[in-house]
């Protein structure tokens, strides 16, 4: 979707009056164009001269990358610097690691990537090491907000000491970073755990990572919905479209255009899981991923709350999605690589003013899908994972309704300071949807642009 601002405060006259209005003027993001080259310059791999750093400089370098070990290469735009911080585990060394990232900042191409590997705080065995640890996560948040021309910074944090950086768990997530599918990712830390991943890293974000896959979108006939099932389609997969009666002709409008099925179905209806399983197995031969999408939001200030307000937001964002999900754990229908993504919200982690029910539902939601990781990977033999995509304000009819002057403020609340596309949300969900994501399970991936409210 267009945003005029960035087009005006980006062009010859309106960026010179914006910079001495000193207004914001965020840069086009660099979004995914099938066949683009996966990062928009040479690589630099920084970090303590070992094996582990040098087994990811190889594996990058197996992408037909341009990959360097130092900072001081002339004139080079960087594509991307990632900072192999693994084997530290004391914040005396950290200094050592990531100051050489300086020189590199100010040559970063636009668009360019920053991702850091790490180890989780939790498996340290010394306050030392676990302060190390924690070191990066304040690290990549902090410099996610320096970060400029469309830019960003994040990181990956490796939940078990037996995992490496060049695992192909956290292969393929550094990818996904790497890539234009992360566009509106910014500051965020994901945990990969040591689950198969079941594709070849090398390619995965460039083949149809979901063809033979069988894909179900929720409140997929306008807004976010049907941006994640025009990138599942994009990537491969078959498609049913499920949405309220009273949207079928929007529906049938999108399943016509991604060559899916439509589904008209209330998904607070008791049978909502068991009639969207037959429906994928009738139609399309069996079911894969479930991308739980539909929400409302009826905003209201606890004080003027009626019953009925907060139960339909309850309803449909978190009791549809666990009646759904049992339904599915209980399938034979569901065991293949089964993947679950959920719509959490940056409200159900920050919390948001007029939005006790809605903030409420998407934190169950977080909630939900971390307890129901696990058991989704036992029903699968170890290969379905469950998780949450929380976005922050992304450019739909939803937040359309907000008055005028608090949208316009609100979207540009972040680092990257412009609202998300849809298609950003649908990028995130689509990784985490693809046998490539299999070593991501639990999560919450935040799609906010670095909203500043909760970062
Ligand atoms: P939207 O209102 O534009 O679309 C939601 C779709 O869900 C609609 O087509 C609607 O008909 C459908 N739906 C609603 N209730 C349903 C039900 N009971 N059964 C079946 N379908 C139903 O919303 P959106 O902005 O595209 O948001 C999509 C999801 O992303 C929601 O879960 C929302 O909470 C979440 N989200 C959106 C934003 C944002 O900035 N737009 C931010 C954070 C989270």
């Amino acid at each position: 979707m267009s945003d005029k601002y960035i087009d005006l405060v980006n062009g010859g006259f309106g960026g010179t009056v914006a910079k001495k209005l000193g207004l914001p003027q965020p840069a086009p993001l660099r979004r995914y164009k099938p066949g683009a080259a996966l990062v928009p310059g040479p690589v630099l791999v920084l970090g303590p001269d070992t094996d582990q750093t040098d087994a990811v400089a190889s594996a990058l370098l197996g992408w037909d990358l341009e990959v360097h070990r130092s900072p001081s290469t002339g004139t080079a735009r960087w594509g991307a610097v990632v900072v192999v911080l693994s084997e530290v585990d004391d914040a005396s060394q950290l200094g050592e690691h990531v100051l050489p990232l300086s020189p590199a900042l100010k040559q970063m191409a636009r668009g360019g990537r920053v991702v850091t590997i790490s180890r989780a705080a939790s498996g340290a065995t010394t306050p030392t090491a676990a302060a190390a640890r924690q070191a990066v996560d304040g690290f990549v948040r902090s410099l996610g907000k320096e970060m400029r021309g469309g830019a960003t910074a994040n990181g990956l944090v490796l939940a078990h000491e037996s995992t490496t950086p060049a695992d192909d768990g956290v292969l393929a997530a550094l990818r996904f970073f790497l890539s234009a599918r992360s566009s509106f990712v910014d500051g965020q830390l994901l945990t990969i755990g040591d689950a198969p991943v079941l594709a070849d890293v090398t390619t995965s974000d460039e083949e149809r990572p979901l063809a033979g896959r069988v894909a179900v979108v929720t409140g997929a006939a306008r807004g976010i919905g049907a941006a994640i099932a025009r990138t599942l389609a994009r990537d491969g997969a078959a498609l049913v479209l499920v949405d309220v009666p009273a949207a079928g002709e929007h529906l049938a409008k999108v399943a016509n255009e991604v060559r899916g099925t439509a589904l008209q179905l209330d998904i607070t209806a008791p049978d909502a899981g068991s009639r969207i399983i037959e429906h994928a197995i009738a139609r399309h031969g069996g079911l894969h991923v479930v991308v739980h999408n539909a929400g409302i939001t009826r905003d209201k200030l606890l004080a003027n709350m009626k019953p009925e307000t907060w139960e339909s937001v309850l309803a449909v964002n978190l009791a549809a999605q666990l009646r759904i999900n049992e339904q599915l754990l209980a399938s034979e229908h569901f065991r293949d690589a089964p993947r679950i993504v959920s719509l959490a919200s940056t409200s159900g982690i920050a919390g948001n003013r007029g939005q006790t029910n809605y903030g409420a539902s998407k934190a169950g939601v977080i909630g939900m899908v971390r307890a129901t990781a696990p058991l989704l990977a036992a029903a699968s033999g170890g290969t379905g994972t469950v998780n949450a995509v929380a976005p922050g304000f992304i450019v739909t009819e939803m937040t359309a309704r907000i008055p005028f002057a608090t949208r316009e403020v609100a979207k540009r609340l972040n680092s990257l300071q412009q609202g998300g596309d849809p298609s950003d949300v649908a990028e995130a969900i689509a990784f985490l949807a693809s046998p490539a994501g299999g070593a991501v399970n639990g999560q919450v991936l935040r799609v906010c642009g670095q909203n500043l409210v909760g970062a």
